[in-house]
C-alpha cells in the first residue's frame, strides 16, 4: 500500500474540529492534559472496555474512548477516525502495540513526520542517522570475540530493555548470551545516564533558531531501571550473579532532573545536529523527541539510543520544568504538542506538522 499523503487524507478533515486521539499508556495523561488547556476534544484508544484509572485523573480523562477489540484493529477503524478529524500522537505503546509497517500506511493524520519511526525503530539506521549528525555514540562490537571491556547486550526490539545483559569478557557473553535473537552489542559507557527531551517545531520563528524553525529542550529526567538501579543495596553485580540474580534494565518510573548549566550548550547542539540531518535524511523528525545520553567524568555526551516521539520520561513535568518554564509556564511536552497543531492551524501550515 502507497504511503497516504497528508494533503489527501486531510481533504476529508474539518481543521477547526480536530480531535487529540492517544493510546491510553505510556504518556497519555499529560497529552490529553494539554489537548484540553488548548481547547481540543480528545479521543483515547484502547482495547477491551474503557481504562477505569482515568476517573482517577479528571483533568487528564478523554472525551471520548475508541474501544477495539485488539490493536491491529485500529487501522480498520481508520474511517471512523477520519470521522471525527482525529490526529494520532504516536508514542511508544502505539510504536509497540501496532508496528510501524501497519501505522506508516495508516490513511489517518498523525503528529510529526511519520517516517521517522522507522529510523528509530531499527539500532543500525537511527546509528548511520547520529552518526552522520557528529554525535558521539557508544562503540558497537560487531564479533563478541573482540569483547575486552565492559559491554551491554541489546535484543533488537526488545521491551524496555528486557533480556540485556551486561558482560565483562568473552566467556561471560558466552554464558549469558541468546543465540536465537537478534542483538547489538555495544561498549558500557559508564558515567551518568540523562534522557535529553527537545521539541523541534519547523513553524516557530524565534528562539533557538535552525536552518527551517526552532529547537527547545523541554526538560531532562533519568529513567529509574529494577532491578539494575536497586541492585546495589544487596551486593555487587559480581556476588549477585554469584547466587543467579541477573542486572534487568527494565523502565519502571522516571525522575527529574536538570543538568549542570555547562552542558547545556552541548545538549542543545546536538539536538540541533539531529533536527538538521533528519531535515537532510527524509524531510526532518518534527515535534518532541528524546537523546539517551550517558555523560562521562569528562563531561563528554555519549548518546545510546534516540526515540523520535513523546517519551515517558517527560511525564513528571506536567506543569512544566525548569527549561520549559524558560520558555513559557505550564508547559508540558502534551500540551506543546497542541500548542504546534493549533499554531499549524493558524498559519494554515498543518501539513507540515501532521503526516
Ligand atoms: P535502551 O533500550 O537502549 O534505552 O537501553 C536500556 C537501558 O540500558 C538504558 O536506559 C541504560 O540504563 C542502559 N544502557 C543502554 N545502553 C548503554 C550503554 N551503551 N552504556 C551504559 N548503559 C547503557
Amino acid at each position: 500500500m502507497a504511503h497516504p499523503s497528508i494533503s489527501r487524507i486531510l481533504k476529508d478533515y474539518d481543521p477547526q474540529k480536530i480531535t487529540i486521539a492517544a493510546y491510553c499508556s505510556h504518556s497519555s495523561l499529560q497529552i490529553f492534559h494539554g489537548a484540553r488547556k488548548e481547547g481540543f476534544r480528545t479521543m483515547g484508544i484502547c482495547v477491551g472496555k474503557a481504562p477505569k484509572f482515568y476517573d482517577a485523573f479528571p483533568l487528564a480523562k478523554p472525551d471520548s474512548f475508541l474501544s477495539l477489540k485488539d490493536h491491529a484493529e485500529l487501522v480498520d477503524k481508520s474511517d471512523e477516525l477520519v470521522r471525527q478529524n482525529a490526529v494520532i500522537i504516536p508514542h511508544g505503546s502505539l510504536v509497540e502495540y501496532l508496528g510501524v509497517d501497519k501505522f506508516e500506511h495508516m490513511p489517518v493524520a498523525t503528529f510529526g513526520n511519520r517516517k521517522v519511526l522507522r529510523w528509530e525503530s531499527d539500532r543500525a539506521i537511527s546509528r548511520k542517522w547520529l552518526e552522520a549528525a557528529g554525535i558521539k555514540m557508544p562503540r558497537e562490537i560487531k564479533d563478541p570475540k573482540d569483547i575486552i571491556q565492559p559491554v551491554i547486550v541489546k535484543y533488537n526490539g526488545a521491551k524496555g530493555g528486557r533480556g540485556f545483559f551486561i558482560a565483562k569478557t568473552y566467556h561471560e557473553f558466552q554464558r549469558h548470551v541468546d543465540t536465537t535473537r537478534p542483538y547489538t552489542i555495544q561498549e558500557f559507557v559508564l558515567g551518568t545516564r540523562y534522557y535529553l527531551h527537545y521539541f523541534y517545531s519547523p513553524l516557530k520563528q524565534d528562539g533557538y533558531k535552525l536552518s527551517k524553525g526552532s529547537l527547545e529542550l523541554l526538560s531532562t529526567d533519568r529513567r529509574d531501571e529494577s532491578n539494575i538501579d536497586e541492585s546495589s543495596r544487596l551486593g555487587s553485580i559480581a556476588e549477585l550473579e554469584e547466587v543467579g540474580i541477573k542486572p534487568t534494565f527494565v523502565v519502571t518510573g522516571n525522575i527529574p532532573m536538570v543538568i549542570r548549566e555547562s552542558l547545556l550548550p552541548e545538549a542543545l547542539a546536538m539536538g540541533e545536529r539531529v533536527i538538521e540531518k533528519s531535515l537532510d535524511l527524509f524531510g526532518g523528525l518534527i515535534g518532541p523527541f528524546c537523546l539517551e545520553t550517558v555523560v562521562t567524568d569528562q563531561l563528554e555526551f555519549k548518546v545510546f539510543e534516540i526515540s523520535a516521539r513523546i517519551v515517558a520520561g517527560t511525564n513528571p513535568f506536567i506543569s512544566g520544568s525548569p527549561y520549559s518554564d524558560f520558555v513559557e509556564p505550564n508547559l508540558s511536552t502534551g500540551r506543546r504538542i497542541a500548542k504546534e497543531i493549533k499554531l499549524g492551524r493558524e498559519l494554515n501550515r498543518l501539513t507540515e506538522v501532521l503526516s
